[in-house]
């Protein structure tokens, strides 16, 4: 039976390390330091890297990674990252024997434009385009692209843990109040998550039901939302990705 833990990188990321008893796999190893001296400390050999997108924080450990353990690097086929041996795209689907975990590949882009999630066994591991209470920015991608890929996450079972790129909630949290104060699970989720990060614990991972019940960029149809979107634009905003388009201009200007 495998588990799953974070290790630390950088200010907030986290490199989310699939493990058992002997043996380890990595999502977006940017750094590959810390993972190295986890391995070390664990005894862990390493079986396989994968990553979302070609971002240097999610992929600038591979190299390294690579000189110690020959694995298998799982990567996006509609990004250029050197290191990657197996490109995938929507449809396509990995097995990670050591763990007897298979993960399929979903096609989710707008934070970068050939970025890829991982699904399987209720685990969902979506980088930097779906976070808790928040979304990535548009860095390649139309808001038209964003919102499509998160809905197509919003569909996944509500139980799927949801294992993020980077510790935002807090700040997520924060905008979204503003985006939409009246909606209470937000009051019990600052508390929770400020428990948790006095304690220096991940806030992660969420949950699809959760991300439904919180998240603003998966609350664009909600009559508050909307409300204060239009308020944000000065002008009133009817489709939903329009009022996406409109919080993640707010969210960057926040
Ligand atoms: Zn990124
Ligand atoms: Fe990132």
């Amino acid at each position: 039976m495998f588990h799953i833990v974070p290790v630390c990188a950088f200010i907030d990321n986290y490199i989310w390390v699939i493990r058992d008893q002997h043996h380890a796999a990595v999502v977006d190893p940017g750094d590959a330091a810390p993972v190295l001296a986890f391995l070390r400390r664990e005894n862990l050999k390493l079986v396989a890297i994968l990553n979302t997108h070609h971002h240097n924080d999610h992929v600038g450990g591979n190299a390294a990674l690579l000189r110690e353990f020959s694995v298998p690097v799982y990567g996006p086929g509609n990004e250029s990252i050197p290191t990657v041996t197996h490109c995938l795209k929507e449809g396509d689907s990995i097995q990670l024997a050591e763990f007897s975990l298979g993960f399929s590949v979903l096609d989710i882009p707008g934070h970068t434009a050939g970025h890829i999630a991982y699904y399987g066994a209720n685990l969902l591991f979506c980088g930097d385009t779906l976070f808790a209470c928040g979304c990535g920015r548009l860095f390649e991608g139309t808001a038209l692209q964003m919102y499509t890929s998160l809905q197509k996450l919003a569909k996944l079972p509500d139980a799927t843990s949801v294992y993020c790129g980077h510790e935002y909630t807090l700040a997520n949290i924060h905008f979204a109040k503003e985006v939409e104060p009246g909606n209470q699970v937000l009051i019990e989720l600052k508390v929770s998550a400020e428990k948790q990060r006095e304690l220096n614990f991940p806030t992660l991972p969420s949950t699809i039901a959760m991300e439904k019940s919180c998240n603003p960029f998966l609350r664009c149809s909600q009559p508050e939302v909307i409300h204060n979107a239009s308020n944000y634009l000065g002008k009133p905003l009817a489709d939903p990705v329009s009022v996406f388009a409109a919080i993640r201009d707010w969210k960057n200007n926040f």
